[in-house]
């Protein structure tokens, strides 16, 4: 079609060129140079040739044959370069700085800027080593005998000891920082996460059973004094590491339904356990915590969640072998390849109970929460690391003449994926802060530190289910901002977002952290929300006195309403229909909050310019969606008629 319309005979009259005509009359030279490109090319080659033949030249054998010769061509992209994590990101020092206590700041932030390059260092490099040499499972020897041999990479089996030495699970137990030592905690694992190949997952679990056993120093002393301080040791030689053992085949969701592990109790007090555990991620791990139903004299168990105690178990016994366990299969997944995900078969393992029958879920709570703030710590830090090669990048890629980062449709896009970065990890840094002062700070009183940690209670799902999907999004597009390189799997890029993808999966999906939110909400009866709210309210109040400030702060204000006032309205039926998106809101409402808050504080720039961005986003997309009557038993049913729209099995929705 196009050779029509570059015919000369039909668009040039005259002298009289448009210039649509000038195009086509280049579109037309192109054309000819396409069909005949010999002559061109040949005069390249002999000038070429001519270049080469004579002895004065000085140019490089490769620039005169690019290709035939050097075989890659003279270009070579630069890689994009990681620079120390902990002194290039302006809002984890700006947070640090505003919050920790003056007397701690200074080997706060010394500890943070070593460990900053550290991670682009060898911890990096191990990570890249974890992906390449990832876990195998030996099931049998060469003589047919059952070992069940783990096998894992050196740099795995390091990082236990880099870990130790480097306290990521002491530094909050040693509390050296008061009630500050939870926020250098995971201000520390936020930069090491991206580098750590994922052994930040045992270490979540090892964090969540410090916490559980600390509290049983006077329950159980001797579970205490055997574990405790191995888990929080800072000397790789005792070092224990923890899992967490609590999906079974028929529901990680649905633990209460789920579980079919049955304990029975040995005559000495402890308990063999039998089941089979559908996915234990920290399988080289020395101790785990699991969930069984106590089997009572007359062989009975106790259906539900009543019926689920918590056990303290030992993975290998002390001659080595190991404690009734035997590893069925390795998990083949589509990330977070280098932790060893495993199933297990519990054929009497040896247990302990540390929780009272039928409080297991309650006792293990304790330990969801702080793994719930490691998986948001892995989700935001992914960000971080994505944003800040993709900002490198862009100073070393050119396209159409110009470095990426001079284009300003790409400077637009980074920028979109710094204000989400930045909002996932101020929500990081406030939860790991709270944590902190309900720990060992007086809060500003009893009555206070009540309403806080009924603030915690609402705010750790909504952190682990707002930023696991934050993340997938951002790196996601942070893998689009280096063209086709973010698709390469040897510049390690697609790690990222496979590693991260599960963050919206385990300790809890998306809908479950929402039910969750509505089940902290109606404990409360409700005061939850007000306590939310007032906290809401207090990071506003130098926000509203800022003019730059005040429109964003008045929304925040006046979504949190329409947002609260639509959910009293509901039933529970809708409610529970509507709890996605009432977590949403309140989590970018509380985002909104806080980056105010923060920009209001510093008042610089960038801050003033994140918080605002962030807040011209829909803050009550429950109230958007309601307008779209999506919580009604009609849209219910709309949504069934629309999902099987075409299925062929019917009579399976009987
Ligand atoms: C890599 C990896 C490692 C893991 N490691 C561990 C580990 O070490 N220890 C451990 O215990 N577990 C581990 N898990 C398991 C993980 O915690 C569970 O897979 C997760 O909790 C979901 O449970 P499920 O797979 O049974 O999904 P299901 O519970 O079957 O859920 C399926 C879907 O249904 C939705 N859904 C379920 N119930 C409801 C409801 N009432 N309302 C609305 N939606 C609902 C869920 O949101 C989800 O989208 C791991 C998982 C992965 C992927």
């Amino acid at each position: 079609m196009l050779s029509f319309r570059i015919s000369p005979d039909i668009f040039i009259s005259g002298n009289n060129v448009s210039k649509r005509n000038k195009f086509l009359l280049r579109c037309k030279s192109s054309f000819k140079a396409a069909i005949d490109p010999k002559p061109k090319q040949n005069e390249v080659l002999n000038q070429n040739l001519k270049k080469a033949k004579d002895s004065n030249s000085k140019a490089p054998v490769s620039s005169v044959f690019p290709f035939s010769h050097a075989k890659l061509g003279p270009f070579k992209q630069e890689r994009p370069s990681l620079d120390n994590q902990f002194h290039q990101d302006s809002l984890l020092k700006g947070y640090l700085c505003r919050h920790v206590g003056e007397e701690h700041l200074p080997a706060v932030m010394s500890d943070l800027g070593r460990f900053g390059g550290r991670v682009t260092e060898d911890l990096y490099r191990n990570s890249l080593q974890m992906e390449a040499e990832q876990p195998k499972l030996e099931q049998l020897d060469a003589w047919g005998s059952r070992v069940d041999r783990l096998v894992t990479c050196r740099a795995w089996q390091d990082m236990k000891g880099i870990a130790a030495e480097e306290g990521l699970v002491a530094s909050a137990y040693e509390r050296n920082f008061g009630e500050w030592s939870r926020l250098y905690q995971f201000a520390k694992l936020y930069l090491y996460e991206p580098s750590a190949g994922l052994y930040g997952c045992p270490l979540a679990m090892t964090n969540g059973a410090a916490k559980t056993i600390e509290i049983l120093k006077d329950t159980q002393p001797w579970i205490y004094d055997r574990a405790f301080g191995r888990l929080t040791s800072r000397d790789p030689s005792k070092f224990w590491t923890s899992g967490q053992w609590m999906t079974e085949k028929r529901g990680g969701s649905d633990v209460a339904g789920g579980t079919e592990t049955l304990a029975y109790e040995q005559p000495d007090g402890s308990y063999k356990l039998y089941g089979y555990k559908w996915f234990s991620s920290a399988t080289d791990a020395d101790i785990t915590l699991t969930l069984a139903r106590v089997v009572d004299k007359h062989g009975n168990v106790v259906r539900g969640t009543a019926g689920l105690s918590l056990f303290y178990l030992e993975v290998q016994l002390d001659n080595g072998n190991m404690n009734g366990i035997q590893m069925m299969k390795l998990k083949n997944k589509f990330g977070t390849r280098q932790l060893p995900t495993a199933e297990l078969l519990i054929d009497g393992a040896i247990a302990h109970r540390i929780s009272d029958e039928g409080r297991g879920v309650a006792s293990i709570a304790q330990m969801l929460t702080i793994t719930r703030i490691h998986t948001a710590v892995h989700a935001s830090s992914a960000m971080r690391r994505m944003v800040n090669l993709a900002r490198d990048f862009a100073t070393r890629r050119k396209a159409f003449g110009k470095f990426l980062h001079q284009h300003p449709l790409h400077m637009k896009t980074l920028a979109a994926m710094e204000v989400e970065t930045r909002a996932a990890a101020i929500f990081v840094l406030e939860v790991a802060r709270l944590y902190g002062r309900q720990e060992l700070g007086d809060c500003g009183g009893q009555q206070q530190k009540m309403h806080e940690a009924e603030v915690l209670r609402l705010v750790v799902p909504l952190l682990k289910l707002y930023t696991g999907k934050q993340s997938v999004a951002v790196t996601s597009e942070g893998l689009e901002s280096f063209g086709g390189q973010g698709y390469i799997e040897d510049t390690d890029l697609p790690r990222i977002l496979r590693d991260t993808q599960v963050c919206s999966i385990w300790e809890g999906t998306t809908n479950i952290l929402s039910l969750d939110v509505l089940r902290a909400v109606s404990k409360s009866k409700g005061s939850v929300l007000v306590h939310f709210k007032n906290q809401v309210h207090h990071h506003l109040s130098g926000a509203h006195e800022l003019s730059e400030l005040a429109s964003s702060a008045a929304k925040v204000v006046s979504s949190l309403d329409q947002t609260l006032a639509l959910a009293t309205k509901m039933t529970p039926d809708h409610l529970m229909m509507a709890s996605r998106d009432l977590s949403y809101s309140l989590a970018r409402i509380y985002m909104g909050a806080l980056l105010l808050d923060h920009a209001g504080y510093t008042k610089h720039d960038n801050d003033i310019i994140t918080a605002k961005r962030w807040c011209e986003q829909d803050l009550s997309l429950l109230h958007t969606s309601n307008q779209g009557n999506h919580f009604s038993d009609e849209s219910q049913k709309k949504n069934a008629d629309l999902v099987f729209d075409g299925y062929l099995r019917p009579d399976r929705l009987d």
